[in-house]
Protein backbone atom coordinates (compact mmCIF):
# COMPACT_ATOMS: atom_id res chain seq x y z
CA UNK A 1 0.00 0.00 0.00
CA UNK A 2 1.48 3.65 -0.82
CA UNK A 3 1.31 5.68 2.69
CA UNK A 4 -0.31 9.00 2.33
CA UNK A 5 1.83 11.19 4.75
CA UNK A 6 -0.17 13.99 6.36
CA UNK A 7 2.11 14.84 9.06
CA UNK A 8 4.45 17.43 8.49
CA UNK A 9 4.05 19.30 11.56
CA UNK A 10 5.29 16.27 13.29
CA UNK A 11 8.23 16.01 11.14
CA UNK A 12 9.30 16.04 7.21
CA UNK A 13 11.06 13.85 5.26
CA UNK A 14 14.88 14.97 3.91
CA UNK A 15 14.13 16.66 0.34
CA UNK A 16 16.72 15.61 -2.75
CA UNK A 17 18.67 18.36 -2.05
CA UNK A 18 19.51 18.11 1.62
CA UNK A 19 20.19 14.10 1.52
CA UNK A 20 22.76 15.14 -1.57
CA UNK A 21 24.69 17.54 0.44
CA UNK A 22 24.66 15.35 3.59
CA UNK A 23 26.10 12.58 1.79
CA UNK A 24 28.88 14.38 0.65
CA UNK A 25 29.56 15.69 3.89
CA UNK A 26 29.64 11.77 5.69
CA UNK A 27 31.14 10.89 2.68
CA UNK A 28 33.91 13.65 2.40
CA UNK A 29 34.35 15.12 5.25
CA UNK A 30 35.36 13.64 8.97
CA UNK A 31 36.74 16.52 10.45
CA UNK A 32 36.11 17.61 14.08
CA UNK A 33 36.31 21.69 13.73
CA UNK A 34 38.18 22.19 16.53
CA UNK A 35 41.13 20.85 14.85
CA UNK A 36 43.68 23.78 13.19
CA UNK A 37 45.10 20.64 10.40
CA UNK A 38 43.11 20.59 7.03
CA UNK A 39 40.27 18.54 8.07
CA UNK A 40 39.59 20.46 10.93
CA UNK A 41 39.75 23.93 8.75
CA UNK A 42 37.62 21.50 6.08
CA UNK A 43 34.83 20.96 9.05
CA UNK A 44 34.93 24.48 10.32
CA UNK A 45 34.23 25.88 6.64
CA UNK A 46 30.93 23.63 6.64
CA UNK A 47 29.81 25.09 10.14
CA UNK A 48 30.45 28.49 9.27
CA UNK A 49 29.15 28.17 5.88
CA UNK A 50 25.65 27.11 7.02
CA UNK A 51 25.80 29.31 10.20
CA UNK A 52 26.15 32.04 7.35
CA UNK A 53 22.90 30.82 5.70
CA UNK A 54 20.83 30.90 8.39
CA UNK A 55 21.91 33.99 9.53
CA UNK A 56 21.21 35.87 6.15
CA UNK A 57 18.06 33.92 5.81
CA UNK A 58 17.16 35.69 9.23
CA UNK A 59 18.84 39.06 8.63
CA UNK A 60 21.08 38.28 11.78
CA UNK A 61 24.69 38.45 12.17
CA UNK A 62 26.67 35.03 11.98
CA UNK A 63 27.64 35.95 15.28
CA UNK A 64 24.00 35.46 16.71
CA UNK A 65 22.87 32.09 15.47
CA UNK A 66 23.99 28.96 17.56
CA UNK A 67 23.66 25.83 16.71
CA UNK A 68 21.67 23.03 19.01
CA UNK A 69 20.14 19.86 18.91
CA UNK A 70 16.56 21.51 17.59
CA UNK A 71 13.75 23.92 19.36
CA UNK A 72 13.63 22.02 22.46
CA UNK A 73 17.29 22.68 23.81
CA UNK A 74 17.12 26.17 21.95
CA UNK A 75 13.81 26.83 24.29
CA UNK A 76 15.23 25.78 27.19
CA UNK A 77 18.06 27.83 26.70
CA UNK A 78 16.59 30.81 26.19
CA UNK A 79 14.45 30.47 29.05
CA UNK A 80 16.64 28.90 31.87
CA UNK A 81 19.53 31.09 30.85
CA UNK A 82 17.55 34.55 30.66
CA UNK A 83 16.81 34.14 34.74
CA UNK A 84 19.84 32.79 35.17
CA UNK A 85 22.54 35.36 33.29
CA UNK A 86 19.88 38.12 32.50
CA UNK A 87 17.86 38.70 35.64
CA UNK A 88 14.78 37.86 34.36
CA UNK A 89 11.77 37.62 37.43
CA UNK A 90 9.06 37.12 35.32
CA UNK A 91 8.00 35.11 32.26
CA UNK A 92 5.11 35.82 30.53
CA UNK A 93 3.57 32.97 28.07
CA UNK A 94 0.45 31.02 27.23
CA UNK A 95 -1.09 27.51 28.37
CA UNK A 96 -1.04 26.19 24.41
CA UNK A 97 2.36 26.35 23.73
CA UNK A 98 4.76 23.20 22.79
CA UNK A 99 5.58 20.69 26.02
CA UNK A 100 9.42 22.08 25.72
CA UNK A 101 7.93 25.11 27.06
CA UNK A 102 5.56 24.35 29.33
CA UNK A 103 7.44 21.61 30.92
CA UNK A 104 10.14 24.07 31.11
CA UNK A 105 8.12 26.46 32.68
CA UNK A 106 6.30 24.22 35.35
CA UNK A 107 10.15 23.59 36.49
CA UNK A 108 11.06 27.04 37.04
CA UNK A 109 8.01 27.48 38.84
CA UNK A 110 8.83 24.56 40.72
CA UNK A 111 12.34 26.04 41.82
CA UNK A 112 11.14 29.10 42.59
CA UNK A 113 13.92 30.45 39.74
CA UNK A 114 11.05 33.20 38.26
CA UNK A 115 7.62 33.59 38.08
CA UNK A 116 5.17 32.34 35.16
CA UNK A 117 1.91 34.12 34.18
CA UNK A 118 0.08 32.75 31.72
CA UNK A 119 -1.93 34.82 29.25
CA UNK A 120 -5.82 33.65 28.36
CA UNK A 121 -6.24 32.51 24.79
CA UNK A 122 -9.43 32.35 23.08
CA UNK A 123 -11.17 29.48 21.23
CA UNK A 124 -9.23 30.05 18.36
CA UNK A 125 -6.27 30.17 19.70
CA UNK A 126 -5.67 33.87 19.87
CA UNK A 127 -4.14 35.72 23.03
CA UNK A 128 -5.46 39.34 24.06
CA UNK A 129 -2.71 41.68 22.95
CA UNK A 130 -4.64 44.29 25.32
CA UNK A 131 -4.53 41.72 28.39
CA UNK A 132 -0.80 41.77 27.51
CA UNK A 133 -0.15 45.32 27.33
CA UNK A 134 -2.35 45.75 30.79
CA UNK A 135 -0.06 43.14 32.24
CA UNK A 136 3.46 45.18 31.07
CA UNK A 137 1.85 48.62 31.72
CA UNK A 138 1.85 47.44 35.77
CA UNK A 139 4.60 44.97 36.17
CA UNK A 140 7.59 46.46 37.58
CA UNK A 141 9.59 43.04 37.67
CA UNK A 142 11.90 42.26 34.65
CA UNK A 143 9.84 40.34 32.23
CA UNK A 144 10.42 38.23 29.35
CA UNK A 145 7.73 37.25 27.40
CA UNK A 146 7.87 33.99 25.49
CA UNK A 147 5.00 33.25 22.71
CA UNK A 148 5.23 30.63 20.44
CA UNK A 149 5.21 32.10 16.30
CA UNK A 150 2.47 29.49 15.17
CA UNK A 151 0.89 26.58 17.16
CA UNK A 152 1.79 23.49 16.33
CA UNK A 153 -1.77 21.49 16.85
CA UNK A 154 -4.18 23.93 15.33
CA UNK A 155 -1.67 26.45 13.34
CA UNK A 156 -3.21 29.64 14.96
CA UNK A 157 -0.13 32.36 14.30
CA UNK A 158 0.47 35.09 16.93
CA UNK A 159 1.49 38.65 15.19
CA UNK A 160 5.02 38.51 16.30
CA UNK A 161 5.43 41.88 15.27
CA UNK A 162 3.21 43.42 17.37
CA UNK A 163 4.55 41.16 20.12
CA UNK A 164 7.89 42.66 19.28
CA UNK A 165 6.61 46.41 19.40
CA UNK A 166 5.13 45.53 22.52
CA UNK A 167 8.39 44.19 24.35
CA UNK A 168 10.43 47.01 22.87
CA UNK A 169 7.78 49.97 24.18
CA UNK A 170 7.40 47.87 27.96
CA UNK A 171 11.84 47.04 27.68
CA UNK A 172 11.02 43.51 28.24
CA UNK A 173 12.90 40.80 26.68
CA UNK A 174 10.70 38.51 23.44
CA UNK A 175 11.43 35.08 23.16
CA UNK A 176 9.55 33.27 20.54
CA UNK A 177 9.45 29.40 19.38
CA UNK A 178 9.76 29.88 15.48
CA UNK A 179 10.08 25.73 15.33
CA UNK A 180 6.48 26.12 13.13
CA UNK A 181 7.38 28.82 11.56
CA UNK A 182 10.50 29.11 10.10
CA UNK A 183 10.62 28.38 5.90
CA UNK A 184 6.96 29.40 6.03
CA UNK A 185 6.86 32.67 7.75
CA UNK A 186 9.04 35.60 6.76
CA UNK A 187 11.10 36.81 9.75
CA UNK A 188 13.88 39.39 9.87
CA UNK A 189 14.95 39.93 13.36
CA UNK A 190 16.88 43.36 11.94
CA UNK A 191 13.51 44.84 11.19
CA UNK A 192 11.85 43.41 14.46
CA UNK A 193 13.16 43.26 17.96
CA UNK A 194 13.30 39.94 19.04
CA UNK A 195 15.77 38.82 22.15
CA UNK A 196 15.31 34.22 21.16
CA UNK A 197 14.04 32.85 18.39
CA UNK A 198 14.34 28.60 18.06
CA UNK A 199 14.35 26.72 15.04
CA UNK A 200 14.56 22.93 14.66
CA UNK A 201 15.86 21.56 11.42
CA UNK A 202 13.17 18.28 10.84
CA UNK A 203 10.64 20.78 10.35
CA UNK A 204 11.48 22.50 7.62
CA UNK A 205 12.62 19.10 5.38
CA UNK A 206 16.08 18.61 7.14
CA UNK A 207 17.47 16.27 9.41
CA UNK A 208 15.77 15.49 13.13
CA UNK A 209 18.63 16.52 16.18
CA UNK A 210 19.71 19.73 14.36
CA UNK A 211 18.61 23.09 15.25
CA UNK A 212 19.76 27.00 15.92
CA UNK A 213 18.89 29.24 18.22
CA UNK A 214 19.06 33.22 17.03
CA UNK A 215 20.43 35.53 20.26
CA UNK A 216 20.30 39.06 20.13
CA UNK A 217 23.87 40.66 20.72
CA UNK A 218 22.09 42.79 23.12
CA UNK A 219 21.03 40.02 25.20
CA UNK A 220 23.50 37.44 24.99
CA UNK A 221 23.65 34.48 27.79
CA UNK A 222 25.81 32.03 29.41
CA UNK A 223 26.56 28.71 28.58
CA UNK A 224 23.34 26.11 29.87
CA UNK A 225 26.08 23.19 29.99
CA UNK A 226 30.17 23.40 30.14
CA UNK A 227 32.97 21.85 27.52
CA UNK A 228 35.35 22.01 25.04
CA UNK A 229 33.79 26.09 24.63
CA UNK A 230 32.74 25.07 20.74
CA UNK A 231 29.96 27.71 19.68
CA UNK A 232 31.87 30.42 20.97
CA UNK A 233 31.60 28.41 24.47
CA UNK A 234 27.50 29.19 24.40
CA UNK A 235 27.43 25.53 23.56
CA UNK A 236 30.10 23.50 23.56
CA UNK A 237 29.99 19.73 22.43
CA UNK A 238 31.95 18.88 19.02
CA UNK A 239 29.64 19.85 16.12
CA UNK A 240 27.38 18.07 14.40
CA UNK A 241 28.69 18.91 11.18
CA UNK A 242 26.11 16.34 9.06
CA UNK A 243 23.25 18.15 10.51
CA UNK A 244 24.20 21.39 10.75
CA UNK A 245 24.91 21.20 6.98
CA UNK A 246 22.43 19.29 6.30
CA UNK A 247 20.05 21.94 8.29
CA UNK A 248 21.49 24.90 6.05
CA UNK A 249 20.70 23.13 2.84
CA UNK A 250 17.23 22.72 4.04
CA UNK A 251 16.79 26.34 5.65
CA UNK A 252 18.16 27.85 2.34
CA UNK A 253 15.72 25.63 -0.10
CA UNK A 254 13.16 26.59 2.50
CA UNK A 255 13.42 30.31 2.60
CA UNK A 256 14.11 30.37 -1.32
CA UNK A 257 10.77 28.50 -1.93
CA UNK A 258 8.81 29.99 1.07
CA UNK A 259 5.83 31.33 -1.67
CA UNK A 260 5.57 28.76 -3.79
CA UNK A 261 5.27 25.97 -0.93
CA UNK A 262 2.73 27.91 0.75
CA UNK A 263 1.05 28.64 -2.33
CA UNK A 264 0.66 24.66 -2.62
CA UNK A 265 -0.27 24.02 1.29
CA UNK A 266 -2.76 26.95 1.23
CA UNK A 267 -4.16 25.15 -2.01
CA UNK A 268 -4.37 22.11 -0.26
CA UNK A 269 -5.79 23.13 2.47
CA UNK A 270 -8.70 24.72 1.23
CA UNK A 271 -9.51 22.03 -1.60
CA UNK A 272 -9.76 19.41 1.50
CA UNK A 273 -11.49 21.96 3.89
CA UNK A 274 -14.23 22.32 0.75
CA UNK A 275 -14.52 18.95 0.06
CA UNK A 276 -15.04 18.55 3.81
CA UNK A 277 -17.30 21.05 4.35
CA UNK A 278 -19.35 19.77 1.35
CA UNK A 279 -19.09 15.88 2.05
CA UNK A 280 -18.58 15.07 5.39
CA UNK A 281 -21.06 15.79 8.19
CA UNK A 282 -21.12 17.85 11.57
CA UNK A 283 -16.90 18.51 10.93
CA UNK A 284 -15.43 21.80 12.57
CA UNK A 285 -12.47 23.29 12.18
CA UNK A 286 -10.06 24.42 15.13
CA UNK A 287 -7.85 27.18 14.83
CA UNK A 288 -7.93 30.74 13.86
CA UNK A 289 -10.28 31.68 10.96
CA UNK A 290 -7.83 34.72 9.60
CA UNK A 291 -4.08 33.77 11.04
CA UNK A 292 -3.85 30.29 10.88
CA UNK A 293 -0.62 28.67 9.06
CA UNK A 294 -0.99 27.16 5.33
CA UNK A 295 0.01 23.59 6.27
CA UNK A 296 -2.22 22.58 8.93
CA UNK A 297 -5.59 21.85 9.11
CA UNK A 298 -7.22 20.79 12.76
CA UNK A 299 -10.45 19.00 11.94
CA UNK A 300 -12.85 17.57 14.89
CA UNK A 301 -15.84 14.89 14.05
CA UNK A 302 -18.52 14.23 15.66
CA UNK A 303 -18.48 11.40 18.49
CA UNK A 304 -19.82 7.95 16.96
CA UNK A 305 -18.49 4.44 17.06
CA UNK A 306 -15.99 4.50 14.29
CA UNK A 307 -15.00 7.88 14.83
CA UNK A 308 -13.21 6.93 17.98
CA UNK A 309 -11.15 4.46 16.60
CA UNK A 310 -10.17 7.46 13.50
CA UNK A 311 -6.24 7.81 13.88
CA UNK A 312 -5.99 3.89 14.07
CA UNK A 313 -8.38 3.32 10.96
CA UNK A 314 -6.63 6.15 9.14
CA UNK A 315 -3.09 4.40 9.42
CA UNK A 316 -4.97 1.00 8.35
CA UNK A 317 -6.51 2.64 5.41
CA UNK A 318 -3.05 4.34 4.59
CA UNK A 319 -2.85 7.61 5.80
CA UNK A 320 -0.62 9.08 8.72
CA UNK A 321 -2.03 12.13 10.44
CA UNK A 322 -1.72 13.14 13.79
CA UNK A 323 -4.18 13.41 16.82
CA UNK A 324 -4.27 16.64 19.81
CA UNK A 325 -0.44 15.21 20.86
CA UNK A 326 1.78 12.16 20.92
CA UNK A 327 3.56 11.50 23.69
CA UNK A 328 7.41 10.16 23.23
CA UNK A 329 5.43 6.85 23.86
CA UNK A 330 3.61 7.25 20.88
CA UNK A 331 0.63 6.92 23.06
CA UNK A 332 -2.29 9.26 22.35
CA UNK A 333 -2.70 11.88 25.27
CA UNK A 334 -5.57 14.44 25.57
CA UNK A 335 -4.45 17.32 24.21
CA UNK A 336 -3.72 20.36 26.46
CA UNK A 337 -4.05 23.15 23.98
CA UNK A 338 -7.73 21.48 22.45
CA UNK A 339 -8.64 21.77 26.17
CA UNK A 340 -7.47 25.20 26.30
CA UNK A 341 -9.42 26.45 23.63
CA UNK A 342 -12.60 24.69 24.76
CA UNK A 343 -12.99 22.01 21.90
CA UNK A 344 -15.60 19.42 23.40
CA UNK A 345 -14.03 16.47 24.78
CA UNK A 346 -16.46 14.41 22.90
CA UNK A 347 -14.98 15.47 19.74
CA UNK A 348 -12.49 13.91 18.06
CA UNK A 349 -9.86 16.02 16.72
CA UNK A 350 -7.02 15.10 14.00
CA UNK A 351 -4.73 17.23 12.64
CA UNK A 352 -3.99 17.32 8.60
CA UNK A 353 -0.84 18.70 8.06
CA UNK A 354 0.46 18.87 4.38
CA UNK A 355 3.56 19.47 2.69
CA UNK A 356 4.29 20.81 -0.91
CA UNK A 357 5.07 17.02 -1.66
CA UNK A 358 1.35 16.33 -1.41
CA UNK A 359 -0.88 16.13 -3.81
CA UNK A 360 -4.77 17.28 -4.39
CA UNK A 361 -5.47 13.21 -5.80
CA UNK A 362 -4.03 12.36 -1.94
CA UNK A 363 -6.59 14.52 -0.73
CA UNK A 364 -8.91 13.10 -2.58
CA UNK A 365 -8.15 9.87 -1.76
CA UNK A 366 -8.58 10.57 1.94
CA UNK A 367 -11.74 11.72 1.51
CA UNK A 368 -12.87 8.72 0.38
CA UNK A 369 -11.36 7.11 3.53
CA UNK A 370 -13.01 9.28 5.72
CA UNK A 371 -16.42 8.87 4.14
CA UNK A 372 -15.78 5.63 5.22
CA UNK A 373 -15.26 6.32 8.75
CA UNK A 374 -17.05 9.47 9.55
CA UNK A 375 -20.93 10.14 9.06
CA UNK A 376 -21.38 11.73 5.52
CA UNK A 377 -23.93 14.36 4.51
N1 LIG B 1 8.18 23.84 19.41
C1 LIG B 1 7.20 23.52 18.56
C2 LIG B 1 6.13 24.52 18.25
C3 LIG B 1 7.18 22.26 17.96
O1 LIG B 1 6.19 21.94 17.11
C4 LIG B 1 8.20 21.34 18.29
C5 LIG B 1 8.17 19.97 17.72
O2 LIG B 1 7.16 19.30 17.72
C6 LIG B 1 9.21 21.74 19.18
C7 LIG B 1 9.17 22.99 19.72
C8 LIG B 1 10.32 20.81 19.58
O3 LIG B 1 11.16 20.52 18.51
P1 LIG B 1 12.27 19.37 18.67
O4 LIG B 1 11.57 18.15 19.18
O5 LIG B 1 12.79 19.19 17.31
O6 LIG B 1 13.28 19.85 19.65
Amino acid sequence: MKRIYFDNASTTPLIEEVKAQMISIISDNFGNPSSIHHFGRQAKIIVEDSRSIIAKGLCASTGEIFFTSGATESNNMALLCSIRDLGIQKIISSPIEHHCILHTLEYIQKNNLAEVHFLKVDHQGHIDYNELENYLSKSDKKIMVSLMHANNEIGTIHDIEKLSHLCKDYKVLFHTDTAQTIGKKAIDVSEINISFLSGSAHKFFGPKGSGFVYINLNNMIKPLFHGGDQERGIRSGTENIYGISGMAAAFKSAVENMNARNEINLKLRNYCLQRMQDELSDIAINGSTTDYLSNILSVSFPPSDKVDMLMMNLDINGICASSGSACSSGVENDSHVLNFIGHPPERKTIRFSFSHLNSKLEIDQLIDVLKKLTPIK
